[in-house]
């Protein structure tokens, strides 16, 4: 089976990424053929303002992949602008694609959204808002079951609130000034190509004729998207594409060191290009269960983001005992966390060090996307010349 996955060089990569993506396609690239691609005409569709970070962040992204120990002896790792007939197919399946499909789409809508909730919210979390959930939900009357969830809850109506307030001009000239927003930020991602980019992703998983695409859940239209065009063309000019399958991954929500969601947006992230010492800063600034004051106080490792990752990095044994303990108030916090960085250091000292080696040899990275590049554009010729003999144009 042909699997295909591709990430937008967004730059260092940090543990969310590889609990995310990257752990699976490990696995992936002993099971099956597989094929990486950096997105970076997809950088493109929200980052077209900041074109000159592009190089860097594709060398630091894979860097990271070749530390985390993606091979591109398994797979194939290639760049998807040197490989130009994604612009061409692109071209012949915008023809074909109903509008419709494109504006009904709920990621389309969602990551618009998305996009402009993540800049509000960081804004909006600098004036505290976060600690005015918490300190509203720590004085609710009743038992939250699930206090992480309703804090997202109230964030996400919150900021929901404030796009809205802006569209509807409730918020002043001068006000959006001090926040720093413009109403030119809200129209950034209304261009033809954003509203596009589920067609040229068809295209990157069409173009190789991939079977299988790892998504998560989120992802599922637009492989559906994919397999409705790629249909469509086979309807119209004859048999030439796989409908191909979404392999459905589990991707956990990592915490990030202030409790929500690992993100580069939020400054909340641990990166694997991050030092040692940066890394015990870090978990040394990690948020833990706010009721929990002094050592003495019993805890909640339920609701900790520390025991998070305990759970993940520390020795199972020890994980029962930590618990037991910080329930019991007999562990303190600080203690914890120097437990848990021996941990999670122990696991990324190695990719650490394998990122030095890569680093000393930083050619070697462009050599290998060449190389993929490449063998990628052999590929895609083979398919381009069966669509262009197919749609009589080329
Ligand atoms: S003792 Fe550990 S698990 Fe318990 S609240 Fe503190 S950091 Fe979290």
């Amino acid at each position: 089976m042909r699997v295909l996955s591709g990430m937008r060089p967004t730059g260092k990569l940090h543990l969310g990424h590889y609990f995310g993506v990257i752990k699976n396609w490990l696995k992936l690239q002993d099971e099956h053929e597989t094929l990486f691609m950096v997105a970076d005409w997809h950088a493109l569709t929200t980052g077209y303002k900041k074109v000159e970070e592009i190089p860097q962040n594709i060398e630091d992204m894979v860097v990271d992949w070749l530390s985390l120990g993606i091979d591109p002896q398994k797979s194939l790792l290639f760049q998807q602008s040197k490989v130009k007939e994604h612009a061409e197919l692109f071209l012949l399946f915008s023809m074909i694609t109903p509008k419709s499909w494109l504006e009904w789409n709920p990621t389309y809508k969602d990551t618009k959204y998305n996009l402009l909730r993540i800049s509000d919210l960081e804004l909006m979390f600098k004036g505290g808002v976060r600690d005015l959930v918490r300190e509203f939900l720590a004085k609710l009357p009743y038992k939250v079951e699930d206090f992480e969830a309703l804090e997202e809850f109230f964030l996400d109506a919150l900021s929901d609130t404030l796009i809205q307030s802006v569209f509807e001009g409730y918020i002043e000239r001068d006000l959006l000034r001090e926040l720093n927003v413009s109403k030119r930020d809200f129209y950034d991602t209304d261009t033809y190509g954003f509203l596009g980019y589920p067609v040229l992703q068809a295209v990157d998983i069409l173009i190789y004729k991939a079977n299988a695409v790892p998504v998560g859940e989120d992802q599922l239209p637009h492989i559906e998207l994919s397999r409705e065009i790629s249909r469509r063309f086979n309807n119209l000019y004859g048999e030439t594409f796989p409908e191909p399958q979404a392999m459905l991954t589990e991707t956990p929500k990592l915490p990030g060191i202030d409790g929500r969601k690992m993100s580069k947006s939020y400054n909340n992230a641990i990166y694997f290009a991050d030092t040692e010492e940066e890394l015990r800063q870090k978990v040394m600034r990690f948020f833990t269960d706010p009721k929990k004051l002094r050592r003495g106080d019993p805890g909640r490792p339920e609701i900790c983001p520390v025991f998070f990752y305990h759970k993940i990095f520390t020795e199972q044994e020890r994980v029962q005992e930590i618990e037991r303990d910080c329930t019991a108030g007999k562990l303190g916090c600080v203690d914890c966390k120097k437990l848990m960085f021996e941990g999670l250091n122990g696991f990324l000292r190695p990719v650490r060090e394998k990122r030095q080696e890569i680093l000393e040899d930083r050619k070697r990275v462009w050599e290998i996307l060449g190389v993929g590049s490449e063998r990628a554009s052999l590929m895609a010729k083979d398919t381009m010349e069966e669509v262009r003999e197919r749609i009589r144009v080329g």
